[in-house]
């Protein structure tokens, strides 16, 4: 049975209600999208369809001031106490900027080209994550690279996240930052652990002054995030990850201590159809409550993993409980990933899907992890119910 405030909130998504018998278990990859989303994408397109930041007529004002609204409610969305004080400023400018993008990996690498060069000197280095997602490594590397054939070096010290509960090693971390560290680079919510990676501590060991990018991807939207709270500087995530369209994204970036953002918010054609999906989503998230949604998942999660654990057939990875015993770990919820001790993740996979589920399992772009060496992923968002996860467990007991 469904609890009375989930129900509506379960129906609202159009491919969810048309596949009852199906259980959609991979909102970590990309997110189903309720119908209120639809529907703003298809009024915006059938009503004012026009390229933002140029024209005189009244649908390009509309998209104009639609784009810029969009940027508004990221900032505030994302607890961005600047939010609303430079009135009439474009999304390139103020206190703090949101720029667009197509995902979180484009976001990272946009931090990457356009913001770090401006904050290193030869000599400097730079703290990046190893085991995380290959998005919140590859573009630091290159950066590197790209410096160094200027004649920019650049030193790039790798903080690993481990193994066994998924959140960085708070002693590796603190060994890692010196007096020449200008940018730190981490993830929020590990996609594969779902370890909640606790950014305060990472504050406290980097010191006040050295730009933190927090790499949201799976934090946002399924769990309240707050730029003021957790003190970064600039964090990305995927806007697809959060009820909204394909092709969304977005950075957020503090202005009083980097650089403003390169302006050319307005150079380009954005994804104008997206970036209306995403104000609804974000519309919509607030309206549903995304702490209820975070409690949520994090209680069917629970589930899953206390299941899991009673059977020997199987390994969860990273922390297995919401408060992992003896650690500052904490699983928020919307993910856990798994394996079967004699049944290969893909196979895994497949049987899964011929009882319904649809799950992800490969090496989820982690970097450092051979491609062989797989897993399945079960992640979790509002529409997902108590029941469907008692089915997936009575059909993974029955793999054993
Ligand atoms: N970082 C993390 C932690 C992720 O989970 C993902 C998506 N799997 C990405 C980055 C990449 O996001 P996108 O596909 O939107 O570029």
């Amino acid at each position: 049975e469904l609890a009375a405030w989930q129900r509506p909130l379960r129906a609202d998504f159009p491919i969810v209600a048309a596949n009852p018998e199906q259980a959609y278990l991979d909102s970590a990859a990309t997110s189903q999208k309720p119908r209120r989303v639809l529907d703003v994408v298809h009024t915006y397109l059938t009503t004012s369809n026009a390229n933002a930041g140029r024209g005189s007529y009244p649908w390009a004002n509309a998209t104009t001031a639609m784009v810029t609204g969009a940027a508004e409610r990221v900032r505030e969305f994302l607890g961005d106490r600047s939010a609303k004080a430079e009135e009439g400023a474009g999304a390139g400018a103020g206190p703090s900027s949101v720029h667009f993008t197509s995902g979180t990996t484009e976001g990272l690498r946009t931090v990457a080209r356009d913001w770090l060069p401006l904050l290193l000197r030869d000599g400097d280095e730079i703290v990046v994550p190893y085991g995380d997602h290959r998005a919140n490594l590859d573009p630091w590397l290159e950066a590197r690279d790209l410096l160094g054939a200027q004649g920019v070096r650049i030193a790039v010290r790798e903080l690993p996240c481990q193994a066994g509960t998924g959140d960085y090693d708070a002693r590796a971390l603190a060994a890692l930052v010196g007096p020449r560290t200008r940018f730190v680079a981490v993830t929020h919510v590990h996609h594969v652990y779902g370890a909640d990676m606790n950014v305060h501590r990472i504050r406290d060991a980097v010191g006040p002054d050295v730009p933190i990018c927090l790499d949201a991807a799976q934090s946002v939207g399924h769990q309240p995030v707050s730029v003021a709270d957790l003190d970064v500087d600039f964090l990305v995530f995927s806007g697809h990850k959060a009820l909204a369209l394909p092709g969304t994204g977005a950075v957020w970036a503090r202005g009083e201590r980097g650089p403003a953002f390169r302006p050319g918010g307005w150079a380009g054609t954005p994804n104008t159809a997206g970036i209306a999906s995403l104000a609804a989503a974000l519309d919509w998230l607030e309206a549903a409550g995304v702490e209820r949604i975070a409690r949520w998942t994090a209680a069917l999660a629970s589930v899953l993993t206390d299941g899991l654990s009673r059977m020997p057939a199987y390994e969860v990875l990273g922390c297995r409980s919401s408060l992992a015993a003896g650690t500052e770990v904490q699983r928020r919820g919307s993910i856990v990933t798994f394996r079967h001790h004699g049944i290969g993740s893909q196979d895994l996979g497949f049987i899964l899907f011929s009882h319904g589920f649809m799950v992800r399992s490969d090496d989820h772009c982690q970097a450092g992890r051979d491609p062989r060496d797989g897993s399945v992923r079960v992640s979790l968002h509002v529409h997902n119910t108590l029941e469907e996860m008692e089915k997936l467990l009575t059909a993974l007991a029955k793999l054993q």
